[in-house]
Parts: C-alpha cells; structure tokens; sequence
C-alpha cells in the first residue's frame, strides 16, 4: 500500500481486484509508528529476551533489596552500550539518539518486559527524569558538570523535594526546606524523605524554597554528595523492591551551594519540578504497560497448559473475560501515553494528558499483577515467577509523582476551567477547510 499526504487528508492507494488504483482518503489521525522507532523496538525486545530475562529467575542476579545486582548491571549496560541502545531519550549531542516521547514511549514499553530491563538502557527512574531535566534546562557549564557523568553512567543522581509533615508533599507549597541566600551561595537547611537513589547517588538536584513569594519562590539547587552540610538519616523500609540507593531520608544543616549551581536561576523551582516532573510520569507509564504486558504473559502461559476440572484454564469463559479487560484497559492505557507524548513532543504541557494517563496505566498495572497472581494459583503467591516482585512494586505507582486523588483533583481542575471543551479535538495547525479558513480556531 502506498501512502502518501495531499493536504488535509493523506492518501492511500491500493491496487483492486480489476488491477486499478483505488483511492482512500484517511484522516490525518494515524497510529503508525516510524520505521526507525520499530527497528529500535525490535532491537530493544531482543535484547530484553536474549541477555535480561534469563537473568530474573536466577537468585544470584538480585542486590539485597530486590533489584539487579550492581556488578551484574555494569557487564549488561556494556553490553548495552555497544548495542546502540543506551540513554535512547537524549538527544545525539548529549549521548542518545534524540527519540521524541512518541518514540519513548514504543521503546520503554519493550524495555520493561523484564523487570530489569530500563535500568540496563539507562532508562529508569530517577536518572532518566533527571537526565532530561538536566538537558533541557542546564547551562553548557552545568550540562558538563552535572549531566554527562550521569549520561556516562560514571555516577547516580536523586530528586529531592517531598518533605515529612508539615513540610510539601502532594502540595509543593508547603515545602519548609529553606535555602537562604549569603552573598555568592545558599545555605540550605530543612529535610527531605523518600528520595529515591540517595544512598547511591553523587548528583542532587534539591527543590527548596528561597523566598515566599507563591510562584517563585522555590528554586532547584544541584550539589554533589561530597559537599558538607547535609546527612542521611535513614534508608527508609518499603513494601517493594528498592532502586539502587533506596529511599532515604535527608537532613540538611548548613550545606551551601554556590549561586551557579542554581538550575534555571532562583525563582524557577516550581517550574523545573513541572518539567521534571511531567515527562518523568509519563515515562513511568511507559515502562508500566511494559510490567502489565508481562504479567498477562505469565498469566496466558499457565493458563494454557494448567487444567482443572476437565478444562484448561484458558477455555474457561471466566479466564478469558479477567484477560480480555485487561489487555482492552492496558490499550487505553497506552491510547492515553501516546497522547500526552504526542503533546509534549508539540512543545505543550500535556497537563491534563499526563495526569490521565497517570492514573489510568498506575491502576491497571495494580490489576494486572493482582489478576495474574490470581490466575496462577499458589505459582502467583511464590517467588518462582516475577509477579508478586510486580505485585509489591505496583502499589507505589499510585502515589509517587502524584497521588491519584491529586491527578483527578487536576482534572477537575481543568474540566472547570474548559467546560466541554475538555474533550476538544485538535484541528490540524495551517490546514485549510473547504471555507478557506485554517485550524486552530
Ligand atoms: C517509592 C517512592 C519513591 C519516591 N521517590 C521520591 C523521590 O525520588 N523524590 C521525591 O521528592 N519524592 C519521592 N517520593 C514521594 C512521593 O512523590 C510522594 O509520596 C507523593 O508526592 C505524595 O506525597 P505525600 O507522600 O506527602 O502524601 P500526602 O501529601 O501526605 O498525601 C497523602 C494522601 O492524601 C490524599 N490526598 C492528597 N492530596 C489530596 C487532594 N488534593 N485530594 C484528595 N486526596 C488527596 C492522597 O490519597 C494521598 O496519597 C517517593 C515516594 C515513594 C512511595
């Protein structure tokens, strides 16, 4: 089939029965993906099948807190490296090849078929958000120092801006963590909890507040953990497997961080968390729908060849309704991803995108590993597959970057603000109708 663009349609011809052309006209809506994204993808799944999943049934590949070995996970990214597959998001100058979130959002998907797999492209959290923010917001200077170690994987780097009561959570307003300015520097003192990585981590990126000014008076501060002035308390017990480095809590007694290690200058805080923050959820979503495809996997292979009461599992009409919503609620999961990245990809903020795809693909992946479990008898309760691993880690999914009342809260928001206007369709930009007037309007 040919394809091709004429204007406000694209056109497709194919060759009929008599051996004409045939015409279609076919809106400009299309869910093809680029050729190059799809060699990625495949390149990615071969690799997730070949070098990575093996490794998942093996004790031996897992750190003391449920993860992939670390010296494991320096032999796999060399590999991965020379595979042409490493840090895919950043663009070429910076040592990726520059993939657009639609993209991103093929190629997270693949990588998450295992459990290990993001962390070995250097595609997980929280580098990955941290390594776009750095990019995009960054100074030559600051991308030299503070970006490219990480890029290299030379060194780990957290995100630290959720504080314990009374201090910001789900409200960035409330953050107490004060960074007070003394001639060429800030002296930072407060404390953080639940910062992912920070007892691996080199590179810091601190939100703290240096003025009460409600819009601007949060700024995000770098600093290197060798700098005095700030402590680990603790690395904070969860339910799931950890990232490397865990959840710690940090205090922070006097650290000073020189006025040109301010991200984006003082004031812009708020700012760098929503471009941080923004992609950084929906890139989580990414790598979900990878977990949630992977437990309906595991539950389809068992309840092929698992019968019961003379029938297969998978000829049971009740089986097949659990997996038959799941794979429908897993695809609007992934309808609603690649619309908030199609937005971002167009320079919007995809607020309310994000914010639904947040939920929508956080709660599936919760039902996803629930259902599978189920559906695997007591096989799903063990540690002989990777689903009660998925299971303990899901239920974070509902309330990092967000809690899914705050998303619904947003939505509200702009249902408010919109009216049926919410839902409005995006008229293609310096198109022309059959008026002679454009899109957009
Ligand atoms: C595993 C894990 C990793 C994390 N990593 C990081 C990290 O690297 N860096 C970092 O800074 N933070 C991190 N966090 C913190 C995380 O982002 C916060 O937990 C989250 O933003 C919610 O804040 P909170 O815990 O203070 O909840 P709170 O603000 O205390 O809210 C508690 C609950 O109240 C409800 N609620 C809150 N607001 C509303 C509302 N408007 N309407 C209705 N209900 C509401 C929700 O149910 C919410 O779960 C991590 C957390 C976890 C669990």
């Amino acid at each position: 089939m040919l394809a091709f663009n004429d204007g406000s349609y694209s056109s497709r011809a194919t060759i009929g029965a008599d051996g004409g052309f045939r015409f279609i006209f076919v809106s400009a809506v299309n869910f093809e993906i680029p050729v190059r994204t799809e060699s990625f993808r495949t390149r990615i799944a071969d690799f997730v099948e070949r070098e990575i999943l093996p490794l998942e049934a093996d004790k031996a590949s897992y750190d003391g807190h449920g993860n992939i070995a670390l010296p494991l996970l320096e032999t796999l990214r060399g590999k991965a490296k020379a595979a042409g597959l490493w840090c895919l998001q950043l663009k070429p100058e910076t040592g990726g090849v520059g993939l657009s979130k639609v993209d991103m959002a093929v190629c997270y998907e693949a990588m998450n078929r295992s459990i290990f797999g993001p962390v070995v492209f250097n595609s997980a959290a929280p580098d990955d958000g941290n390594m776009m923010m750095l990019e995009r917001l960054g100074t030559p200077e600051q991308k030299q120092r503070w970006l490219k170690p990480i890029v290299e994987a030379k060194v780990r780097s957290a995100f630290a801006m959720t504080e314990p009561h009374p201090g910001g959570g789900s409200d960035p307003s409330m953050i107490m963590t004060r960074a007070e300015r003394r001639g060429d520097r800030y002296v930072v003192k407060g404390r953080k909890w639940f910062i992912t990585g920070a007892q691996e981590a080199s590179h810091f990126i601190l939100i703290a507040r240096t003025s009460d000014d409600p819009r601007h008076g949060l700024s995000a501060l770098l600093f290197h953990k060798d700098q005095p002035g700030w402590r680990i308390l603790r690395r904070i017990g969860i339910m799931g497997p950890e990232e490397h480095g865990g959840h710690c809590e940090l205090e922070f007694d006097g650290l000073e961080v020189p006025v040109e290690d301010v991200l984006a200058g003082e004031g812009s805080g708020l700012m760098v968390t929503q471009v941080r923050l923004g992609p950084a959820r929906l890139t989580h979503c990414m790598r979900w729908l990878g977990l949630a495809k992977r437990c309906i996997e595991i539950a389809r292979t068992y309840a092929a060849e698992r019968s019961g009461f003379g029938q297969l599992l998978a000829d049971r009409e009740s089986i097949q309704l659990m997996l038959g919503d799941l794979a429908m609620r897993i695809e609007i999961g992934r309808l609603l991803v690649m619309k908030a990245a199609w937005e971002l990809d167009r320079g919007g903020f995809a607020r309310k995108e994000v914010s639904m795809a947040k939920i929508q693909v956080a709660n599936v992946l919760h039902d996803a590993a629930d259902v599978a479990i189920q559906i695997n008898g007591a096989r799903g309760y063990s540690k002989d597959t990777v689903l009660e691993w998925i299971y303990r880690y899901a239920r974070q999914a509902r309330l990092v970057d967000g809690a899914d009342e705050v998303h619904k809260m947003v939505l509200n928001r702009f249902l408010n603000e919109e009216g049926a206007g919410f839902w409005r369709w995006h008229v293609e930009a310096g198109r022309q109708d059959e008026t002679g007037r454009g899109g957009n309007r």
